[in-house]
């Protein structure tokens, strides 16, 4: 049966944020891009109110909510600072899913007690300056010894990494018949050899902390280690294919907001003696910007609630992610063409949202990548 309706829980936490989110965020968004600061202020607000444990059992300190609660929590944000919407979905989808799935009781009453209460922040790191959208091919090593690890190589492109207090990170610890076999380790802030190396200065997202990572003689207990050796490359697949629902939700939160500007500005805005909202040209543009983002929404929920269902997502989370962070640029870039020149003036939202934008089609997987994922599930069919 196709149910379109969200339960009274899901709508009632959606407003929850949703409030959050207008009375705490709006106001300064526009500021923390400017000055590309991470909101510490704000982070802390969200644990107090149990927003940074939105789908882990309250078992483990969580919220106990489901994937579709975390993936309106994630637009919501989305809607007024995709910055801080990436760096929660991250803190949640890399770090506490995985340990959700993959941890032994231990690491869940240590660490996802840790992510979920707040305590600390989450970062995965994945990806290398030579290996980005081919993961199999990174170079970093862990190097058994005793019973710890010896961490050795530079990730970069880690968000969240300089503000995080716990690092999912992925090494390499053996290599048989010339494939790497990928481990993950739980990798605290202050280990010694771990190292924050330099912050990104990037387009957009200029509020999230996005930061190369440097390990060097890095010693982890082997106790540490997500799942079993050699394990990595399939939990961090399996990863993925849930988190990239969390892309196309800050794609679908970005692009509403971009549409309610655009509505806003053509109803105010008048040229010829008439608002912008009397052409027709402005009014198709609309039409096809609502159309658009109505279809990602219907993807993206969809994928969340075949997670929750227990299916698998791969596929539907793939293609929820390639359409949403696509959609989101043509959205983004008729919401500045409405705006004409202001559009292009950095007093208005719609110059953040255009740059914010660009990136959904690139991390988390490229558009390309995600091509490959869909196309792969069609063949296998
Ligand atoms: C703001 C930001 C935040 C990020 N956060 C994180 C994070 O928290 N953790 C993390 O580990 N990483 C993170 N990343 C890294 C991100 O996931 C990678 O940038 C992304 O996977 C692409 O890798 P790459 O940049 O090395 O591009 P490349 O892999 O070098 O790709 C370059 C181009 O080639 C194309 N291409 C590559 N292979 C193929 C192929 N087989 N077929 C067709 N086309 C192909 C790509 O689609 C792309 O267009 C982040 C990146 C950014 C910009």
């Amino acid at each position: 049966m196709v149910n379109f309706d969200f339960s009274e829980e899901h709508i009632m936490f959606r407003d929850m944020v949703h409030d959050f989110a207008m009375n705490e965020l709006k106001p300064i968004a526009g500021q923390l891009d400017r000055e590309a600061r991470f909101p510490v202020e704000i982070i802390s607000k969200m644990k107090d109110l149990g927003l940074l444990g939105i789908n882990t059992p309250e078992q483990y300190g969580g919220s106990g909510l489901d994937e579709l609660g975390l993936i309106l929590a994630i637009e919501e944000l989305a809607k007024v600072c995709a910055s801080t919407a990436i760096t929660i979905a991250v803190h949640h989808s890399v770090v506490q899913n995985p340990i959700k799935v993959f941890g032994t009781e231990e690491q869940k009453n240590t660490y996802l007690r840790a992510l979920a209460s707040g305590e600390y922040l989450g970062a995965f790191a994945l990806t290398e300056p030579n290996a980005g959208s081919d993961a199999a091919s990174i170079a970093m090593t862990a190097v058994r010894d005793a019973d710890s690890y010896l961490l050795n190589g530079t990730k970069t492109f880690i968000t969240n990494g300089g503000v995080a207090g716990l690092v999912l990170v992925a090494a390499v610890t053996a290599k048989r018949d010339s494939k790497k076999e990928i481990s993950l380790f739980l990798v605290e802030r202050d280990t010694p050899g771990f190292q924050v190396g330099k912050k990104e200065d990037k387009m957009g997202l200029r509020a999230s902390n996005t930061v190369e990572l440097i390990f060097e003689n890095c010693r982890v207990p082997a106790s540490n280690m997500l799942g079993r050796e050699g394990e990595g490359l399939k939990i961090l697949l399996s990863t993925l294919s849930i988190s990239r629902i969390g892309v196309a939700a800050q794609s679908l939160g970005l692009a509403r907001a971009a549409l309610g500007a655009a509505l806003s500005y053509a109803q105010e805005r008048q040229q010829f003696n008439q608002p912008l909202a009397h052409f027709q040209a402005i009014q198709f543009m609309v039409a096809d910007m609502a159309t658009e983002i109505e279809a990602a929404a219907l993807l993206t929920y969809r994928a969340a609630v075949l997670k929750d269902q227990g299916k698998r997502v791969d596929k539907e989370s793939s293609m929820a992610k390639l359409f949403a962070s696509e959609m989101v640029q043509r959205v983004v870039s008729s919401a500045l063409q409405i705006h004409g020149g202001y559009g292009y003036i950095k007093e208005y939202d719609v110059e953040r949202f255009y740059r914010d934008a660009r990136v959904m089609s690139i991390y988390e997987g490229t558009s390309e990548i995600q091509r490959i994922v869909i196309s792969r599930a069609l063949m296998r069919n």
